[in-house]
C-alpha cells in the first residue's frame, strides 16, 4: 500500500529505497516488515539526537498543548528565545526564521543585496559561489548551486550569480563585476564533503573585509553540532556577517535560520521578508532544546565520535579516501559508492550517497561508538568485496 500510494500520487522527485520506516528509536529505525536499521544519517543531518528523543518530543508537545501556531502579528515566547541562545552562542546580532534551507539561504541574499544597494548602489547584486556547492532548490538558491545537473531545462535561473573554482577567479570578479555577496559551506554536503583548506576561507574572508562585501556561511548541514563546533565557521575564526542554518537545528521538524551580524542586523525593514510559519512555536521550542545541549563537551564528544569514525575507514580495503569534520564524513570507496549504499541498505545501515562517488554520513550526534563501529563495519565490508 505505502509503496501503491506513492508511486499513485506522489511526484516523482525522490527516487527511493526499498525501505518502508514505521518508527525509530535514537540511532535505530525500524521497518513495517520489523526489518532494524543503524541510522547513520540522522534524516539528512536532521535528527540531531536521534529519532524520538525525549527531550526534544518533551518540548515540542509541552508547547503543542499551549499553541502552536498564531502567525507573527503577535510575539510568542520560543523564537525570541531560540533567536536570543543562537545569538549568545555565536555573537552574532539578529535571527530571522523560516522553514527550509533554501528558504534561509534566500534571506541572507536579500541581505547581502539591500546592504550591497544602500552602500555601493543597486547595480551591486552579483553573489560569487562555489563549484560543487549546494545551497537549494528554489530558483535563485539553485543559481547559487555550482553544480550544472541540477541547472539543466529549468534555466532561466534568478540572474547576478558566478560559480567559481578557486580565490583567483573570485579576485578578478571582485575586480571586474559588481560584487554583493561570497556565499560559500565550509564543508560542502551535498557535493562530495569537501573541506575548504583552511588557506582558501581566509583568502575569501580578507577580501570581503577589504571590500566591504558580506560574507555569507551556509551552515544549513554543517551546523548545529555537526561537525564537532556549534557552527563550522567557528573552528577556523571566520567572521561571516550572515549565517544560514536549518536541517539539524529543529531536531526533526522543518525550520530554517538566516542570522546576522552586527553589520547587518538592522538591514531589514517591516515587509523586506517574511515567512507565514517562520518562528513557530512548536518547532521553535524543539530547536531550544536541541540548542541548549550542544555544549562544549557534548561538541568535544562529537569531534571524537568522527575521528574515531574516520580512523576507522582509513586504510581499510576497497577505501580511497576519507574527508569531513566531526560527524559529517565522505568516504570514498573504489567500488561504486550507490551500490555500496544499497547494499549496506539490505544488510541494515542506513547510509548516504554524495557527490564525487562518496558514501556520506551524518549520524546522530550521540549514537554510541559500538552502533557508530557496527555501521561503519557493515559499510567497510561492502567496500572490500565491491
Ligand atoms: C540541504 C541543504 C540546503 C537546502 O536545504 P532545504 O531545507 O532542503 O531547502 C542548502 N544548503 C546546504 C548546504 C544543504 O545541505
Amino acid at each position: 500500500m505505502l509503496k501503491e500510494n506513492d508511486k499513485k500520487y506522489i511526484a516523482s522527485t525522490y527516487a527511493r529505497y526499498d525501505v518502508e520506516i514505521a518508527y525509530g528509536k535514537g540511532s535505530l529505525m525500524y521497518g513495517y516488515d520489523g526489518r532494524e536499521f543503524i541510522d547513520l544519517t540522522s534524516g539528512i543531518g536532521v535528527n540531531v539526537f536521534g529519532t524520538a528523543d525525549p527531550e526534544w518530543l518533551e518540548a515540542v508537545t509541552s508547547q503543542l498543548s499551549k499553541v502552536a501556531h498564531t502567525s507573527n502579528l503577535y510575539y510568542t515566547a520560543p523564537d525570541g528565545e531560540l533567536a536570543r541562545l543562537l545569538c549568545e552562542k555565536t555573537g552574532m546580532s539578529k535571527a530571522f526564521f523560516c522553514n527550509s534551507g533554501a528558504e534561509a539561504n534566500e534571506c541572507a541574499i536579500k541581505a547581502a543585496r539591500k546592504y550591497s544597494a544602500q552602500t555601493k548602489g543597486e547595480e551591486f547584486y552579483n553573489i560569487i559561489t562555489f563549484e560543487s556547492s549546494f545551497h537549494g532548490r528554489t530558483l535563485t538558491t539553485l543559481a547559487a548551486t555550482g553544480q550544472e545537473k541540477f541547472h539543466k531545462l529549468f534555466r532561466p535561473l534568478t540572474p547576478g550569480f558566478f560559480n567559481v573554482k578557486n580565490t583567483d577567479e573570485i579576485d578578478d570578479l571582485v575586480k571586474n563585476e559588481k560584487i554583493a555577496g561570497i556565499m560559500l559551506e565550509v564543508v560542502q554536503g551535498e557535493g562530495g564533503v569537501n573541506v575548504m583548506p583552511e588557506q582558501l576561507l581566509s583568502a575569501v574572508s580578507e577580501l570581503c573585509e577589504k571590500n566591504d562585501i558580506p560574507l555569507i556561511i551556509d551552515e544549513v548541514q554543517t551546523g548545529n553540532g555537526r561537525t564537532g563546533t556549534l557552527y563550522s565557521y567557528m573552528r577556523f575564526g571566520l567572521k561571516p556577517d550572515v549565517f544560514t542554518t536549518a536541517k539539524g537545528l529543529g531536531g526533526g521538524l522543518p525550520i530554517g535560520a538566516c542570522v546576522l551580524s552586527e553589520k547587518l542586523e538592522s538591514i531589514f525593514a517591516p515587509g523586506d521578508n517574511g515567512s507565514t510559519f517562520g518562528g513557530n512555536p512548536a518547532v521553535c521550542a524543539g530547536a531550544v532544546s536541541i540548542i541548549k545541549r550542544l555544549t562544549p563537551a557534548f561538541l568535544e564528544d562529537v569531534d571524537r565520535k568522527g575521528r574515531l569514525l574516520k580512523d576507522f575507514f582509513a586504510g581499510k580495503k576497497g577505501v580511497k579516501s576519507v574527508t569531513g569534520l566531526g560527524l559529517m564524513i565522505g568516504v570514498e570507496p573504489e567500488g561504486k559508492a550507490a551500490d555500496i549504499v544499497k547494499q549496506s541498505i539490505n544488510d541494515g545501515v542506513l547510509a548516504l550517497t554524495a557527490g564525487g562517488n562518496k558514501v556520506r554520513l551524518l549520524p546522530p550526534l550521540n549514537t554510541p561508538d559500538e552502533l557508530l563501529l557496527k555501521g561503519a563495519e557493515i559499510i567497510v565490508r561492502n567496500m572490500a568485496s565491491a
